[in-house]
């Protein structure tokens, strides 16, 4: 335990003008407020507020931020009042005080969803009058994980140690205190998932033993690499937190097999110019890791955060990451908030008003229009690494790591979103899906006939982009099933003779829990009654035998009859109802002329597959999924894009035959993606539109007959 001179000494070394004599009213007041109450671990109580100050002072927080990490629990466990505190310390610390006193009270992980969204909007509120009641409270929560150990309950460890993965540890990275949130951040990990932790820390032991001094030869080395090139800088190496590994491991899908692995070294240089000079430098004599340099210094992490980060073949032929910075930077990574205080000039800038992310969260705060919309907007992305993108006129986009250009669709207006049919990321087209980084300048392409894909909501990554697709969704595919639901429904009733009304379904919607004749109906389009079942329930009396399922139960019983397909259809398709949504497998290709089915799917309509698709085996135990459909022979004839796969000869020109045989036969090359290349052969994938199968077979034939071609198939995956 800190004793009251030295940590009245460790406040004075750094803000001479702390009031010595308030940190010593207020250490002596805690230890008498506190008196004989223990901790869980058995120590007298006040020593908790003690060492929570000494943290603060690693941080070089003022006075007033110590005096209040000493008083921060005696309102909450002592008879003390807030009046008693606002009398003897005055009505700044007092207002401290409370601050910290209600953000204790907070029980932030409920169970429910709501009262947690509110707590956090509380948290928030109380954090942006005064960061320094979340700096006491950081401190406080980190000594509570580094003492955890002690509490009996296990439950209410976890409860704790997810809270403060969940909600301290990422604020503690967004105000800077990168270190804070290390051993947060490790030290629930630990209570998490214990073994996993336990058998990263063994493998890390193993490797030191075996290693030998090699962190002490890769620290000399850049050394003299550094002093050959005239650099003066501070090199140093740390070793990462097993819960950073972990991460790392989960994120890149790899083990760590090198020492270097688990450290990072640090250059720390005299100015901007001396850190990219040093980069200079390290890029020069070593082999660069692709994938890793991150400029932070031009463009800066929301946090203020900046350095540069690289990943080189260093000494030793170890793969090494490095950090290279300024003595600023360095300072402010270390300190977080902290860092910009000036202790010269009247006090720290304490208002939390000053960040640029609280400031928005307070600007979402007033206009969420319910807590867990707030919670679903904001908590999520606040706690993700940004990337900062530009609209074409230079707007600044900030959006959370792996975010695509439909999340930038969105952010730009929901309705540029639900209408987004391509970006140009810098001036080139890219997919929907790519991952956008930080200063590129995305151009988003609209038509008003695009209505958001379901097939989105897999690769965005911001709340309102997903919110927006859902609700799109869950309206379509509503109006999809019900149309599909009373066409099965009438032809059923059609079939006996009866039509199909709302009124005739109300008699039997208690029977299938349904509360309205569109819902049964939907739930039939659905799939999850028949028509003949809905019938049934209607007109008891018939009877079953006359079953003529419109829902084919497996390919291999498939009715041969086809339906007549007399109504206009968009696509060549019968057996689907205009309006329907359908689209094409991706995995078979289907063509004209070749047995298809139908599968329904979730959010997507009808997807079309050949009958003999490695995809439906999947599906065999689900029939009320599947739908009979065949081409229409007397629609319009589209092309279709099939694949196919080939093999041909590594030599000058045979490329170029290839593309005369198909344009020969009147294909359409739409893609080639070259799948293996040796030193005699490439293997091919190539998209070619057709018209039908007879159309694919001919190209096939022709491409079989062309000598430098040595195989060739209709791809079916
Ligand atoms: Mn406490």
């Amino acid at each position: 335990m800190i004793r009251q001179f030295e940590l009245v000494e460790r406040v004075k070394a750094y803000d001479p003008s702390a009031d010595e004599d308030a940190i010593n009213r207020a250490y002596v007041y805690a230890m008498k407020m506190h008196g004989a109450q223990k901790r869980a671990s058995g120590d007298p109580y006040f020593s908790h507020p003690i060492e929570v100050a000494g943290i603060l002072t690693q941080f070089h927080l003022d006075g007033a931020s110590i005096i209040t990490a000493l008083l921060h629990d005696v309102i909450e466990d002592t008879t003390s009042t807030l009046e008693e505190i606002q009398k003897i310390f005055g009505a700044d610390i007092a207002r401290l005080v409370d601050g910290v006193t209600k953000l204790t009270r907070l029980e932030l992980t409920s169970d429910q969803a709501n009262k947690q969204a509110e707590n956090f909007r509380k948290l928030v509120l109380a954090m942006s009058e005064d960061i320094r009641v979340l700096l006491v409270k950081l401190a406080d929560r980190l000594h509570n994980m580094r003492t955890l150990h002690y509490i009996e309950n296990p439950e209410k460890r976890k409860r704790i140690a997810m809270e403060t993965m969940e909600i301290y540890a990422p604020l503690a990275e967004r105000i800077g205190m990168q270190e804070i949130k290390n051993e947060l951040e490790d030290l629930a990990f630990g209570e998490l998932h214990t073994d996993v932790r336990q058998s990263i820390t063994n493998r890390l032991d193993f490797l030191k033993q075996s290693g030998g001094n090699l962190i002490g030869h890769i620290l000399a080395e850049l050394d003299d690499v550094m002093k050959g090139n005239k650099l003066v800088a501070e090199i140093s190496g740390r070793e990462k937190t097993p819960y950073s590994i972990w991460r790392k491991m989960q994120r890149k899908d790899v083990g760590f097999e090198q020492l270097s692995d688990i450290m990072a070294f640090r250059i720390i240089v005299d100015n901007v110019d001396g850190c990219y000079r040093a980069l200079g430098v390290l890029h020069s004599h070593y082999p660069v890791v692709p994938g890793r340099f991150k400029d932070y210094i031009s463009l800066p992490k929301p946090n203020g955060y900046k350095s540069l980060h690289t990943g080189v073949l260093g000494p030793e032929h170890q793969r090494i990451e490095v950090q290279i910075r300024t003595r600023d930077m360095h300072e402010v990574a270390e300190l977080g908030v902290a860092a910009h205080w000036n202790y010269k000039d009247g006090g720290p800038n304490t208002d939390g008003r000053q960040y640029r992310w609280l400031r928005e969260l307070l600007d979402i705060l007033d206009h969420a229009s319910g807590p867990e919309e707030f919670l679903e907007h904001t908590r999520l992305e606040m706690f993700q690494d940004q990337v900062f993108c530009f609209s074409p006129k230079g707007d600044l986009i900030a959006l959370p790591r792996g975010a695509c250009p439909v999340d930038f669709a969105y952010a730009v207006h929901s309705q540029v979103g639900d209408t987004c049919v391509g970006a140009k990321v810098n001036g080139r087209m890219v997919p929907l899906k790519a991952a956008l980084v930080n200063g590129d300048q995305v151009e988003i392409l609209t038509s008003k006939a695009q209505t958001p894909q379901p097939a989105w909501e897999r690769f965005v990554v911001t709340g309102k982009a997903r919110a927006c697709i859902r609700r799109f969704i869950r309206n379509q595919q509503r109006s999809q099933f019900l149309a599909l639901g009373r066409e099965i429904l009438s032809k059923a009733f059609r079939q006996e003779g009866y039509d199909l009304t709302n009124k005739a379904l109300d008699g039997v919607l208690r029977q299938f829990k349904a509360a309205s004749a569109d819902d049964l109906i939907v739930e039939v389009g659905e799939g999850h009654h028949t028509g003949r079942e809905v019938l049934l329930a209607v007109y008891p009396g018939l009877k079953e035998h006359q079953h003529a399922p419109n829902v084919v139960p497996l390919p291999k019983q498939k009715d041969k009859t086809k339906q007549s397909g007399k109504h206009e259809n968009a696509v060549p398709i019968k057996g689907l109802i205009p309006g329907m949504a359908m689209h094409f497998a991706g995995c078979c290709h289907p063509l004209p002329g070749d047995r298809i089915v139908g599968i329904i799917t979730t959010g997507r309509g009808v997807t079309i597959h050949t009958i003999d698709c490695d995809m439906l085996s999947n599906l065999q135990d689900q029939p009320e999924r599947w739908l009979d459909i065949a081409w229409d022979a007397g629609a319009e004839i589209k092309s279709h894009t099939s694949r196919i796969s080939m093999v041909v000869a590594n030599e000058q020109g045979s490329l170029g035959t290839l593309a005369t045989v198909i344009a020969k036969n009147k294909g359409n090359i739409t893609n080639v993606k070259i799948t293996n290349r040796s030193a005699d052969f490439f293997e091919l994938m190539v998209d070619v539109e057709v018209h039908d199968v007879r159309h694919l077979t001919n190209i096939i034939a022709a491409l079989r007959a062309t000598p430098e071609i040595s195989s060739v198939d209709r791809a079916r995956s």
